[in-house]
């Protein structure tokens, strides 16, 4: 294995990790840490065989950044684990749901190897042009998952021109966090966006956000829909709503893209917002990131329990820009919806 030494000896072994990894706080185990982590992570630098138990230390980091932004020494875990991962597979090591992921991407161009069209949402007569300046980028879950939250998105961005691509594939995301190489999808991509002639790609996946901005070619702009939102809630018609609901930071927008207040504009734009017992930097994670919700179900879904617990008294419901965020949190008892369904219940009158 070859990681990155330096990284890793940045590490003091202070410890300071363990009190905010959401794995750890379910399994109690030091491999099921930060700092475990590394450890095993040097051990395999120093030939250690990656049995079982070192797989699941390292496919069970949801990759939420709590531990990064905490971190006196300025180690950043998450990229060292997913580097790992990425050697690991690239060794032909790998668990069961790894190539399970992988095979249904490669298979289908989407994370659950759905067959379907990935159009199938687009119901209404919205025109799908040919050149625009922006694109709305849907992701597997919303084309597959949250079909009503993918028009809703689309009939909204659509008013400010927006196009779609002439066929989207997975964005990556998927694959990067979990150890495989997503260069065919990635460039897919990247050549539908220039044949479009897009200067700006809008998105409502949290995991497709970061993965556009951080791993595809600097060539666009990459936003956020809340971040679109925000910079056009002048221009939307929105009705308050008697509603009061509390907003969950996905990681991926939050710590590792720092879009806290854009999301929290537009729910004040519309209803009272109550915040989270944790919140912000210091958010949990819903548990179904990194690829722990596809690995293990049982784990992510504990750890979106324990989120679930931050939900202020009163609040009606959580809203969240994340679609796997919604999943989670929903399928462990919560009642989470998308930030652009509850603008579109704003607008509804003028639509
Ligand atoms: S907080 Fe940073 S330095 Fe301390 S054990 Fe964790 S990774 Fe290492
Ligand atoms: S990124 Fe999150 S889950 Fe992964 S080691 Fe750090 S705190 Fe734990």
């Amino acid at each position: 294995m070859n990681l990155d030494l330096g990284e890793i000896n940045k590490c003091a072994r202070c410890g300071a990790c363990r009190s905010v990894c959401p794995v750890f706080e379910e399994m109690g185990w030091e491999s099921f840490n930060t700092r475990g982590r590394i450890l095993l992570m040097k051990g395999l630098m120093d030939g250690q065989r990656p049995d079982s138990d070192i797989l699941d230390s390292l496919n069970t980091c949801t990759t939420c950044g709590i531990c990064t932004d905490g971190c006196p020494a300025g180690v950043n875990p998450p990229q060292l684990i997913e580097s790992a991962r990425k050697q690991l597979v690239s060794l032909g090591v790998m668990t069961g749901e790894q190539e399970g992921l992988s095979r249904n991407i490669f298979a289908s161009g989407n994370t659950f190897g759905d067959p379907a069209d990935r159009r199938a949402w687009l119901v209404d007569r919205i025109p799908v042009l040919e050149k625009a300046d922006y694109v709305y980028f849907v992701g597997c879950m919303n084309s597959y998952r949250y079909q009503e939250t993918a028009a809703n998105t689309f009939r909204l961005l659509s008013r400010f021109g927006a196009t779609l691509l002439p066929s989207e594939q997975c964005c990556g995301s998927p694959l990067l966090r979990t150890g495989f190489d997503a260069g065919r999808f990635m460039n897919a991509n990247v050549e539908q966006i220039k044949r479009v002639g897009a200067h700006t790609i809008i998105t409502g996946c949290a995991g497709c956000y970061t993965t556009l901005r951080k791993s595809y070619p600097a060539d666009f702009r990459v936003m956020s829909v809340p971040e679109f939102l925000a910079e056009h809630i002048s221009e939307l018609e929105l009705k308050p709503l008697d509603l009061t609901v509390t907003y969950h930071d996905p990681c991926h927008l939050g710590r590792h893209n720092q879009i806290y207040e854009q999301p929290r504009t537009v729910i004040e734009a519309i209803c009272s917002l109550k915040e989270m017992k944790a919140n912000r930097r210091n958010a949990r994670c819903c548990g179904g990131g990194g690829g722990v919700r596809a690995g293990y179900r049982d784990l992510s879904l504990r750890m979106a329990k324990r989120r679930l617990a931050d939900v202020p008294e009163g609040a009606d419901c959580i809203v969240t820009c994340c679609p796997l965020c919604i999943r989670n949190l929903n399928d462990a008892g919560g009642r989470a919806i998308d930030l652009v369904d509850l603008v579109t219940r704003a607008l509804e009158p003028s639509l």
